[in-house]
């Protein structure tokens, strides 16, 4: 007999309304695709978000050229070591690499799974120019260690805040403590653009360098060229990059962000739910958010160990895919990686706690879409894979 299949639970998937639809249709039927008053508006609204002045926001075209660009806007000299997490997505480290700067890993704490404050001390060297934390799964990074370090060293500080979007640390938002913090407007980030990115800047002369490294080195963008002031000649000043947003991301992005609070709350509520149901089985969940620190609720990641669980972790993903569930592994550890093995010498071994949470990590589903059916369908389905 046929069972009716239940719908596949995508994993990650964003949630768009009808204001979003609306905003792009506005958007085409404009005329005005490329970058314009929809990426001024949403730079003036993730500002005024985050706390920041408008002259300190760059909208770009993905976090990974926010990281890029940061990198180059802070002008520190080739082959400079960048201090950063090896439990990251490969983004990450090859911006690094795209800046011509040598990334150096510093292994996580196995609890928070965000960057050792210790371990970067550790790797410091002469060479030593920056520090680029990551925001694990949601998870502020100890930014008051973190930035005594950095101003103890003279090091630049780029915060990697794509799972980070709304998180704080003691009040202050994330992405505002070093001198740059990055952001990914990505289709399963915490507010999306299809693919986007921004940039936050202390400095509002490294802020106009990194904007101008994002088109072309052009002194001049695109709007102002063609809008309604008349024809502007602009000068190409260094050899930039191709990331300016769009208008049409931009135009998701502006109802994402009004929705952002709504969305965390839903998160949390599922986040919390998962914490209740999953208390008696034999995999380790979350740590508990740190006090006087806002959780981003990106990824909700249990470890698999297969002595415990009685199942490898592997195992677990392609159950649960058998259940129609979609999962995530964020992250294998970088070193795990053919391409850094070959170029660094790397072994995972080197890095002993986030190559064991990288080899035991399943994120399951939090998207905002999740009705609380699905939600049960995903706890039954846990409990039926590690329960026995
Ligand atoms: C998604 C992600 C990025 C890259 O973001 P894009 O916008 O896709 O370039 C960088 N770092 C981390 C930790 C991420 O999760």
């Amino acid at each position: 007999m046929q069972s009716s299949r239940p719908p596949f639970l995508v994993f990650g998937a964003p949630q768009i309304d009808e204001a979003e639809i609306a905003e792009v249709v506005a958007c085409l039927r404009s005329g005005w695709l490329g970058t314009g008053p929809r990426v001024a508006q949403f730079e003036r609204d993730f500002a005024m978000f985050r706390g920041v002045l408008p002259q300190q926001v760059a909208a770009v075209n993905s976090c990974t050229a926010a990281l890029h660009v940061s990198m180059l806007a802070a002008d520190m000299e080739p082959g400079s070591e960048v201090i950063t997490t090896p439990l990251t997505f490969c983004a990450t480290v090859n911006a690094i690499l795209h800046a011509g700067l040598v990334p150096v890993l510093a292994d996580v704490d196995p609890v928070s799974q965000n960057i050792d404050p210790s371990a970067i001390e550790a790797a410091i060297t002469p060479r030593t120019r920056a520090i680029l934390p990551v925001h694990f799964a949601g998870r502020p990074c100890e930014m008051d260690r973190i930035m005594d370090i950095a101003r103890k060293h003279n090091l630049v500080v780029i915060e990697d805040c794509a799972h980070a979007v709304e998180a704080e640390y003691r009040g202050q938002a994330l992405g505002t403590f070093g001198d740059f913090g990055c952001f990914s407007f990505y289709v399963t980030k915490n507010v999306v653009t299809g693919e986007g990115g921004m940039i936050v800047g202390r400095s509002e002369e490294q802020m106009a360098r990194a904007r101008i490294l994002a088109l072309h080195g052009m002194s001049q963008d695109a709007w102002h060229r063609f809008g309604d002031k008349g024809y502007k000649h602009y000068q190409v000043v260094e050899c930039g990059f191709k990331y300016n947003m769009m208008d049409v991301q931009a135009a998701i992005g502006l109802h994402q962000l009004s929705r952002v609070e709504v969305s965390w709350r839903r998160r949390a509520e599922i986040w919390q739910r998962y914490n209740d149901a999953f208390a008696g089985l034999p995999m380790t969940l979350p740590a508990p958010a740190e006090a006087d620190t806002h959780h981003g609720h990106h990824l909700y990641t249990v470890m698999i160990d297969a002595k415990r669980c009685g199942i490898e972790r592997d195992e677990f993903l392609e159950a649960m895919n058998d259940a129609r569930i979609g999962t995530g592994v964020h992250y294998l550890s970088i070193p795990e990686h053919p391409y850094y093995q070959h170029r660094f010498g790397w072994s995972p071994e080197r890095w002993p706690h986030a190559m064991k949470l990288g080899r035991e990590t399943v994120s399951l589903p939090l998207s905002v879409t999740l009705s609380d059916g699905d939600v049960d369908r995903v706890i039954d389905t846990v409990h039926a894979i590690v329960g026995s």
